[in-house]
């Protein structure tokens, strides 16, 4: 059945802390106009489903709908734009951010010549054999999809077909385990790092990648919360679950996407280890902090949206100034004024543009910040008069 729908009929303890179920709600709708609603965990601040869908029947709607329903993904073509399937750049893109995968790999894992390496979802392996050709790994993959677990083998990929709970590797040890947008996915992501860590030998690398919530990308209930993504992780929510699987975090990595790269904790005892308010990296960054900052936002895409759209109208603009003294995520709130102000000044309205700078420069973010904002008030001042 292609129009398959999953249900959210679960209510799951918090995946990172496990301490409890309930949290402050942050969303209620998702991609593709679906219901998907999203609570920040009152513990440890994790954004995350609740209620979401089983296990079964996210299987159940990864064999069906969901093929459909991301048949049109697409990727950053080299020389600019955006490529999906039918496009003449498609192939070309697809395969360059394989190959920044690839590269993000071989950089954070430290990967050396001959060490061995397991990507978790490795679909068509097209990433592994980059490495291999690269670098001289032996490669190894895990991978749900029949079809593309072939294509990996073809590929000359030891690829295993079926999930990380099926898969036992007998007495075979990783030096490196990768996984891309995986971690999201899963149900128990604690279970299957705990798992994943018996497969690593002592000191192995474990290197992480997952849509980050504290950067989101579009709108919120429009486009960044999916009903297939269950939880929606930050460096900070990461690192916990980490620390309870028993890995030492060697570093995160805000760069959009949110990396990790984690070795194994020689010294941890019993797994999972027990949530402490301790584990949290900032005690700051509570249910409350991220629910703020979300509606920020929220807010600012909204009015970027509208403002490219009609033009700087005073309306807007005092709606602007006013989302401008809520606190929002850095990067986001300063790329949304600069990209602002700089389209005021191509629209020929620097008096706009110097408005929306002197709003910012007020708002309540670090001294840094706010120093940036105050630097370009002043430039636009000078363009103004
Ligand atoms: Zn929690």
């Amino acid at each position: 059945m292609a129009n398959y729908l999953p249900e959210a009929t679960e209510v799951p303890l918090c995946p990172v802390c496990g301490v409890s179920s309930s949290g402050l709600e942050v969303g209620t709708r998702g991609r593709f106009e679906m219901s998907v609603r999203n609570i920040a965990c009152d513990h440890c601040a994790l954004v995350y489903q609740s209620p979401r869908p089983t296990q079964k029947a996210m299987a159940e709607y990864y064999a069906t709908t969901y093929r459909d329903h991301y048949s049109d993904v697409g990727y950053n073509a080299p020389g600019g734009g955006y490529a999906v399937p039918g496009d003449a750049q498609f192939e070309v893109a697809k395969d360059s951010w394989h190959q920044q995968q690839a590269a993000n790999a071989q950089k954070l894992g430290e990967t050396k010549a001959g060490d061995r390496v397991l990507e978790i979802g490795c679909r068509h392996g097209r990433t592994l054999s980059l490495m291999r050709d690269a670098i001289g790994i032996e490669p190894y993959g895990i991978e749900p999809g029949l079809d593309e677990a072939e294509k990996a083998r073809a590929a000359g990929i030891s690829c295993f077909v079926g999930t990380i709970e099926d898969y036992d590797p007998g007495e075979l040890r990783f030096d490196q385990i990768q996984s891309f947008h995986v971690l999201e996915h899963l149900h128990d992501p604690l279970a299957a790092l705990i798992r994943m860590r018996s497969w690593l030998k002592p000191g192995g690398r474990m290197v992480i990648e997952v849509p980050n919530v504290y950067q989101p990308y579009g709108l919120l209930e429009e486009n960044f919360f999916q009903n297939a993504h269950l939880t929606n992780f930050s460096a900070s929510t990461l690192r916990v679950l980490l620390a309870r699987a028993g890995y030492t975090v060697l570093l995160t990595l805000d760069y959009g996407a949110l990396f990790a790269v984690a070795t194994t904790d020689e010294q941890a005892g019993e797994l999972p280890l027990p949530f402490v308010p301790g584990l949290l990296p900032n005690a700051n960054e509570s249910a409350i902090w991220v629910a703020d900052r979300l509606k920020t936002y929220q807010i600012l895409e909204r009015l970027r949206v509208l403002l490219l759209a009609t033009g700087p109208t005073m309306e807007l603009l005092n709606e602007l100034a006013g989302t401008l003294k809520r606190p929002g995520f850095i990067p986001h709130t300063v790329n949304t004024v600069t990209e602002m102000a700089e389209y005021f000044v191509q629209q020929e309205a620097p008096r706009a543009a110097m408005f929306v700078a002197v709003a910012a420069s007020v708002g309540p973010y670090p001294a840094e910040v706010c120093s940036r904002f105050q630097a370009l008030a002043l430039q636009l001042h000078a363009i103004a008069a």
